[in-house]
């Protein structure tokens, strides 16, 4: 049986940031799921399908080829044969990416990969459904999360590390509606499972916060 930390949690709380750093400690693969997404929604963007044509995402859906490879340590993630990673960080992605999440086909899809690369691999995966659907038995389960201003503002820190232009009250205001958008749809919803510790990151180092989820992972190990 391999070993799995599930993270889940709304956009912008620090996941992929801290599991990242977490399973280079743990020694444990890490897995972006929201990369997936974020390909696949690359995928529906190229091929000039609208967010709002259900059907036709659903029938696109099916031509688009995922797959995951690690090299140097990191994932890369191949559509349709492409390394599609420099290509998934855009506005236009993550608006498209949160649409198309939503579809079940879409889902179903993704899903199965997300199964078989933690069935074979020892895992730290995040996503929103991960604790609550793609893995319902991890060993350890996360809910990371943190106030929407303070999201935001790490985020315009990011832009501005880039000497990008940032406006704080709209990216606030889009990651509000992402969280919306992830916690109302009708496929795996974002939410906590039932079993899954509460990590409130909002006045936390990300230091403190690996600190944490090592500190969560031995004491679940140390309960077995
Ligand atoms: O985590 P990230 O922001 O990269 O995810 C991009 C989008 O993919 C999210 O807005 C969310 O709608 C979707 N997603 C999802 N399920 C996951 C991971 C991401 O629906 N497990």
């Amino acid at each position: 049986m391999s070993y799995a930390v599930a993270i889940d949690g709304p956009a912008g709380a620090g996941k992929s940031t801290i599991a990242r750093l977490a399973a280079k400690k743990m020694n444990l693969v890490y897995v972006d799921t929201g990369a997936m997404y974020r390909a696949m929604a690359l995928f529906m963007l190229r091929e000039g399908v609208a967010p709002e044509d259900a059907e036709g995402i659903c029938k696109k859906c099916e031509e688009a080829d995922i797959t995951i490879r690690y090299e140097n340590g990191e994932q890369a993630v191949y559509l349709n044969g492409e390394n599609v990673n420099a290509l998934l960080r855009t506005e236009e992605v993550s608006h498209m990416a949160a649409v198309t999440s939503a579809r079940r086909e879409v889902r179903v899809k993704l899903v199965d990969l997300q199964k078989q690369l933690a069935a074979t691999t020892d895992v730290i995966m995040d996503g929103r459904d991960i604790g609550t659907c793609v893995l319902p038995d991890a060993d350890v389960k996360i809910y990371l999360t943190a106030d929407s201003r303070v999201r935001a503002e790490r985020r315009c820190a990011q832009l501005r590390e880039k000497g990008e232009p940032c406006d704080i009250e709209e990216i606030e205001r889009k990651i509000i509606e992402r969280d919306w958008q992830d916690t109302h749809r009708e496929e795996s919803p974002l939410r906590k499972a039932a079993d899954a510790v509460l990590v409130d990151t909002s006045d936390m180092s990300i230091e403190q916060v690996v600190e944490k989820i090592l500190e969560i992972c031995r004491e679940k190990k140390g309960n077995r």
